[in-house]
Order: C-alpha cells, then sequence, then structure tokens
C-alpha cells in the first residue's frame, strides 16, 4: 500500500492525500490551498494523479482547505463517490457555494480565473454520501474506513482506514479542549500502523480554555467602556457558533453580557447555524440539556443577523459599542474587510482574532504587529487594539495532540506530521518522538511512502 503526500506538508492548508492499494485509489481531503488571494495559483495546477482512476474521496470535515478542490476532481474526471459525515454533507454545499460567489466576485474585480463552475457543484454534491460516526463502510473493493469524532467543528472527523491488514489514520484536524456545543475527541483505534497528525499549533500552548468566556467578556467591558466596536473575523462553521453560544450563556444565564447591538454579518454563517439545529445528537452534554430545556442556545437578545448586502451596510449606522461577526476568518476577502477598512484606525475599537491565521493573509498581518495595511488598494492605519484568544482556537494545541497520538490502545507505529508550519510540523515529530519513542516525520510534497 501506498501514501502519497498533496497537500498540506509543511504549511496549513490544501490538505489531500492520495492512497493506493491493491490498484484501488482512495483521496483522503481535497482542500484548497489559501494565501494571499483567496483562489491561489496552485490550487489550478492539475493533479499529481489522475482524477479518473480515483475511486472514492473521504473527507474529514467541511473546511475550505480540506474540501475546496473536490470540484476540481470533477471537473477534471472523477465520478466515484465521495464520503463524509451528515453534517458535513449539508455544510460542504454551502461551502462550495460561497467560495464560488467569492471567486466570481474575484474574477469580476481583478480577473483571477475560477477554479470550477455551478454545474460542477452539483454535480459533486450529488456524489456525497452523508454517513453516522463509527460505522466501518465500504469505500472501494478491499478498503474499508471508520469516521470518528475530532471535535474541531460540528461534523468533523478523523478517518481510520483498513486496507491490506494495515491500518492508516488522518487526522483531518483535531479539536481543542472543552470545545462548546461539540463532543470530545474521539479516542484512536488500535493497531494504527500510520498516522497523520495535524500540527497546525504544534509547537503552542493555549491558555487555559476554561477563562474563555472571561477573556470575551473582559474585551466587551473594555470596549463598552471605551465605546468601541469589537471585530471579529470569524470562520463561518463553528468559531461563529461557539462565540454565539457563549454569548448566550453571557446573556440568558450569567446575565453578564453588557446591552449592546451584537451582529452576525456573514450570509454562510447564517446559513449553517441552521445545520447546528438540524443535528441536535452530535450535540455535547451541556448543549443537549440546554436543547432539551427548549434554549435555542445559538440565538439570545441583542443578536441581529444580517443576511443582505443593504442589512449589513446598516451597521455602519449602528451607534456604539457593538460587536460585529463576519468572515472570512482569515480576512483575505469577505465582509470583515468593510469593517476593518472603517474600524482598524479607531483607537476605541478592537479587533479579536479567535482562529489561526495563515501566512500571507490580512489577518496574520494584523496578528504580526502591522501599523499599516493595504484594503481595497488603500492604505489604512491600524490604531484598535488588536487582541488574540488562542483558546477559542479550533485547534488542539501541542498538549492535546501528543495526548490525543497516545490515545490509543496501542501507539501508532509511525507518524507523519502534516497540516502546519515547518517549525510547528517539526517541534511536533520531536515531541511525539520523545513522548512515545515512535517513529515521526514531516513529509515533503509529493512524496510517496510504502506502508
Ligand atoms: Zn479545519
Amino acid at each position: 500500500m501506498n501514501l502519497s503526500f498533496f497537500g498540506a506538508t509543511r504549511e496549513v492548508t490544501g490538505s489531500c492525500y492520495l492512497l493506493e492499494s491493491n490498484g484501488q485509489k482512495v483521496v483522503i481531503d481535497c482542500g484548497m490551498f489559501q494565501g494571499s488571494n483567496f483562489n491561489e495559483g496552485k490550487n489550478h495546477d492539475a493533479f499529481a494523479f489522475d482524477p479518473k482512476e480515483v475511486q472514492s474521496v473521504l473527507v474529514t470535515h467541511a473546511h475550505l482547505d480540506h474540501i475546496g478542490r473536490i470540484p476540481k476532481l470533477i471537473k477534471d474526471g472523477f465520478r466515484g463517490q465521495i464520503f463524509m459525515t451528515k453534517a458535513t454533507k449539508d455544510f460542504a454545499r454551502l461551502i462550495w457555494d460561497d467560495a464560488y460567489v467569492i471567486m466570481k466576485e474575484n474574477n469580476k474585480k481583478h480577473g483571477t480565473p475560477i477554479l470550477f463552475s455551478e454545474p460542477d457543484i452539483a454535480e459533486v454534491h450529488s456524489l456525497c454520501v452523508g454517513l453516522d460516526y463509527s460505522e466501518w463502510i465500504d469505500v472501494a473493493p478491499g478498503v474499508k474506513a471508520i469516521w470518528k469524532e475530532a471535535g474541531h467543528i460540528f461534523g468533523s472527523a478523523f478517518i481510520e482506514i483498513e486496507a491490506e491488514d494495515k491500518r492508516v489514520c488522518f487526522s483531518g484536524d483535531i479539536g481543542n479542549e472543552e470545545v462548546p456545543i461539540l463532543q470530545d475527541t474521539d479516542s484512536l483505534g488500535k493497531d494504527i500502523d500510520v498516522l497523520l497528525c495535524e500540527s497546525t499549533y504544534g509547537d503552542r500552548l493555549h491558555e487555559q480554555v476554561d477563562m474563555r468566556r472571561e477573556l470575551i467578556l473582559g474585551l466587551i467591558q473594555y470596549s463598552v467602556e471605551n465605546k468601541g466596536t469589537i471585530m471579529i473575523p470569524s470562520f463561518s462553521l463553528e468559531r461563529t457558533q461557539e462565540l454565539l453560544y457563549e454569548l448566550n450563556i453571557l446573556s440568558e444565564y450569567d446575565k453578564s453580557l453588557p446591552k449592546m447591538p451584537i451582529f452576525l454579518d456573514s450570509p454562510l454563517a447564517i446559513r449553517a447555524t441552521a445545520v447546528y439545529e438540524k443535528y441536535p445528537e452530535y450535540y455535547d452534554d451541556d448543549a443537549s440539556r440546554l436543547h432539551y430545556f427548549g434554549d435555542d442556545f445559538l440565538k439570545f437578545s441583542g443578536l441581529k443577523a444580517t443576511l443582505t448586502k443593504e442589512e449589513s451596510k446598516k451597521i455602519n449606522n449602528a451607534p456604539r459599542p457593538k460587536m460585529i461577526i463576519a468572515g472570512a476568518g482569515m480576512m483575505n476577502g469577505g465582509r470583515i474587510l468593510h469593517h476593518a477598512f472603517r474600524y482598524l484606525s479607531d483607537p476605541a475599537s478592537t479587533l479579536l482574532i479567535v482562529g489561526y491565521q495563515a501566512d500571507g493573509t490580512l489577518g496574520r498581518r494584523l496578528y504580526e504587529g502591522a501599523t499599516k495595511v493595504k484594503i481595497f488598494g488603500e492604505d489604512v492605519e491600524v490604531k484598535c487594539k488588536v487582541k488574540a484568544i488562542g483558546a477559542l482556537s479550533a485547534h488542539g494545541d501541542q498538549k492535546k495532540l501528543i495526548k490525543w497520538c497516545g490515545s490509543g490502545k496501542t501507539t501508532p507505529k509511525k507518524i507523519y506530521c502534516t497540516h502546519g508550519e515547518p517549525h510547528a510540523a517539526t517541534e511536533l515529530a520531536h515531541r511525539l518522538r520523545d513522548a512515545f519513542g515512535v517513529k515521526a516525520a514531516v513529509p515533503e510534497m509529493g512524496e510517496t511512502v510504502e506502508i
């Protein structure tokens, strides 16, 4: 059996792996590379394998950097089944549609080519199969797989694959500790021969996750005192709903949320929130309890969802203090840019970074302390407070990743650290060798290994 790495090697985006067993080809994740521009050049490169020969695609979760190139697989000839959890199937359609709209806008403005067409999206969706967690499924002759809770976003999974009496596990993205709404990350299965483990935060520890709510409240109080605007560039799946969950608790149970309008200014996030309501069986105990007692825990007084452009524009006139949650999460597009353009130069305002910011994005430059940035071709001085809360990250830190790698009844024989920048991936590999005495390596783009 051969395993090839075609993305997310020594970088965080573009996840794509190929497993070949007895002539069967199975692709695990096929995401977009997301760097300086939304639709990076290398997304257009031909695949290193022939999509026509691929039997099936297995998807860990619905983030664009894991599913963004699947419609391109279709465009290039793939016609097999695409397996994922049921919630991931619902999200995937939203994500592809949203990506298409952004690519079309970019095409109009900058002439950048569009990666796939609307018919490609319709076709890809017709090939998707929604699965339950924890059931073995035949995904190709002689190849079976199981999806287990990754605790990263709603519907996210790590996937264990069995073929030729060997087991390979693909982590997808592994969630943080004690994530609101989501169930905890499942333990690894036993007898894993090869584990691919993400390493986004392989060299970092998050601050206390139980401080999450207090940290948010502190920032809100600061903005209320200073009559500022809090801008939160937020991934439409999960980060946004977790924030709403925490704000709901602060508002309806702790009664500590100051009165201020909170705008959910992301059509994608508004639509994604409906998917959460469809699958209460994925909730953790706390969320299940709230749901059981009839609390619509993603809604609370003061929250306004702005679906249309006209509603979004009206946010400008809302008196401060106010909070705006808008996409894109890394500020490489979306409505957050309009708000950043307006409020980054306001010393009373705050930019709250709650997710990973990939190299080359506007979010990353702000996170690293840029004092002047370009938005819509114009210079904008950064005078607002820029704050990052690691505890709100969707990814587990180094401690969580090591714990998860060791969570099976037996330790994996070999671990490849993927989905991390070079330092993070290398550091995690070192730590895993120290902790378990396993072989741990950081693969190269295009590398093929025999299992
Ligand atoms: Zn992810």
